[in-house]
């Protein structure tokens, strides 16, 4: 099994261009990115769309003028088509995050490429665009899997914050005081269908806001740091 944690510590003492293709080709999951310090964060929702909170989540993003990114299932835009466009539409990135939640490590090549291009079609036919990032679910991957990863030029999307709403007893301070933990260039991962992230959101947007952070889409984040390393 990939190790996470080793991955990150490499990262840290490399300090390497974690972006692009070179983070595919040496199988790193991308956590964070060196943004030169610029405060700029990327908020991530995994596992929807569904019709209860997603949209939602979409509706106080525009009243806060800000974007995230939402890593999408393809089973669920079956369930609930339209959102994801909507979401688009809005300016949220639309990423990957396999059609049906599978444990990817599990599975062979031919089920981990289907996983992948069966929710990339049903996103291009919402938003017509391919989507650019991917998130494999429960962090799972394994070699079969960066061996897509790579073949498709996907970069692998966890973060360095998590505020970890699936907790048993979560609440929205507690996952307010988690987010806010985080640092200029972190990924933060929240569900889709929390509805104490959807009760923070607010809050967390005028926090970022306050402290002169601005909210950005994952792919803008890697462009942030695809120039920072021009410099
Ligand atoms: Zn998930």
């Amino acid at each position: 099994m990939f190790n996470f944690k080793l991955a990150a510590a490499a990262l840290l003492i490399t300090g390497v261009g974690i972006m692009n293709l070179s983070a595919l080709e040496k199988n790193l999951a991308v956590n964070e990115v060196n943004t030169g310090g610029k405060k700029l964060v990327a908020l991530t929702f995994d596992d929807g769309p569904d019709d209860k909170v997603f949209p939602q989540l979409v509706k106080v993003l525009a009243e806060n003028k800000a974007k995230a990114t939402f890593f999408v299932l393809g089973k669920q835009i079956k369930l609930f088509p339209g959102l994801v466009k909507k979401a688009h539409d809005a300016g949220n990135e639309i990423a990957i995050h396999t059609f049906s939640h599978p444990h990817m490590a599990r599975l062979d090549e031919v089920s981990v490429t289907k996983e992948i291009d069966d929710v990339q079609k049903l996103v291009k036919g919402e938003t017509g665009q391919e989507a650019k990032v991917f998130r494999a679910p429960y962090g799972e991957h394994s070699e079969t899997v960066w061996k897509v990863l790579n073949a498709k030029k996907l970069p692998s999307i966890l973060g360095a914050t998590s505020v970890r709403d699936w907790e048993e007893g979560i609440t929205p301070e507690k996952i307010k005081e988690r987010a806010f933990k985080a640092k200029p260039g972190h990924i933060i991962i929240c569900h889709s269908w929390s509805v104490n992230t959807l009760a923070a959101l607010p809050e967390i947007l005028k926090e970022f806001r306050d402290r002169g952070y601005e909210t950005v889409t994952v792919s803008e984040l890697l462009a942030a740091e695809a120039a920072e390393e021009k410099k």
